[in-house]
């Protein structure tokens, strides 16, 4: 009986990975497909300043429209993108498309907003890519002060060194450096004590419950405290009530990201909400 159930057991799970690997594979396709079909846009969120409740930033986040279809959110082939290669095209197309739209703000006579573009492990790790930011910088005529490239911890895990070195080019190049979902990867302090990062985006794992969890609430304090500490500037991820933006704000957080500012939507639609919170001209 058990060598008997062990089989199907065995059938069950091979057929379960070839389906598995089969709809992989049918995403994957589509996937490229999207891509040079303009299937994929970006949708931008403001990031607002702390003690201003200004915009100073918004940042752009990937979004796939079949025609015809639901939207399907990142989270669900951003992994398929990187396992596949895809990522190095779809990233520079996402950077490309960002800067472009940042241009296009600054002449459209916006008070300067940074703008943040998330990379991607396999992006961060290809050979060309300071080389890529370099040339679309001087493609869309964006200034470098206006890019901000979001990392996350696990781009650092191996070739420390090399990592180093790419995000020293980067520096130079003038663009700014943010930790994604900071305090989620595999936090090693030696990080920050060496790599020129500019920013921590605090997790909004961190941020949910910040209202009613203990443990929260000093993980967020602690990381505020010690970003303030090593002169860096720090962004709470998240934000959907009064109650987690009085905490973040009685921590003295320097920048805020969440629904309760503004949900990620198409560039059209946030234009005029940009102007009415941009920084006056003097
Ligand atoms: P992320 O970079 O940490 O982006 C923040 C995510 O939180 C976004 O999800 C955003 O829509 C969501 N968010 C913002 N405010 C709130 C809020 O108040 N409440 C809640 N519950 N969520 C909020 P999204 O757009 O689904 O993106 C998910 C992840 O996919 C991103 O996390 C990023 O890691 C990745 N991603 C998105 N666009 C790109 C891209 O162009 N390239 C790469 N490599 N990754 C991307
Ligand atoms: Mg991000
Ligand atoms: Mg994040
Ligand atoms: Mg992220």
């Amino acid at each position: 009986q058990a060598k008997k159930e062990g089989r199907n057991t065995y059938r069950y799970h091979t057929e379960a990975l070839s389906v598995a690997a089969n709809e992989r594979l049918i995403m994957e396709n589509r996937l490229r497909y999207a891509l040079s079909a303009e299937e994929l846009i970006l949708h931008y969120q403001p990031l607002v300043d702390a003690r201003t409740g200004y915009v100073v930033g918004v940042e752009a986040l990937v979004r796939w429209q079949p025609p015809g279809k639901a939207m399907v959110p990142p989270g669900k082939f951003i992994p398929i993108a990187e396992e596949t290669g895809l990522i190095v095209p779809l990233g520079e197309w996402v950077l490309r498309t960002a800067c472009k739209q940042a241009r296009a703000w600054i002449d459209a006579g916006l008070s300067p907003l940074v703008m943040a573009v998330n990379l991607s492990v396999r992006q961060f790790q290809s050979e060309n890519l300071v080389g890529m930011v370099q040339r679309i910088l001087e493609e869309t005529q964006l200034p470098a002060d206006y890019l901000e490239l979001e990392l996350t911890e696990s781009m650092f895990m191996e070739h420390v060194e090399q990592s180093i070195e790419t995000l020293n080019k980067l520096k130079t190049l003038g663009v700014h450096l943010a930790i994604d979902d900071f305090g989620t990867g595999y936090s090693s302090l030696i990080y920050l004590k060496r790599f020129p990062i500019d920013k921590l985006k605090i997790d909004q794992r961190f941020v949910r419950d910040l209202a009613d969890d203990h443990n929260d609430r000093e993980i967020a304090a602690t990381i505020i405290a010690m970003a303030r500490g090593l002169k860096l500037g720090v962004l709470a991820e998240g934000i959907e009530s009064e109650e987690q933006l009085a905490f973040l704000r009685q921590q003295d957080c320097d920048y805020y990201q969440g629904y309760l500012f503004h949900r990620p939507v198409p560039a059209i639609e946030l234009e005029a909400w940009l102007r009415e919170h941009s920084v006056p001209n003097r």
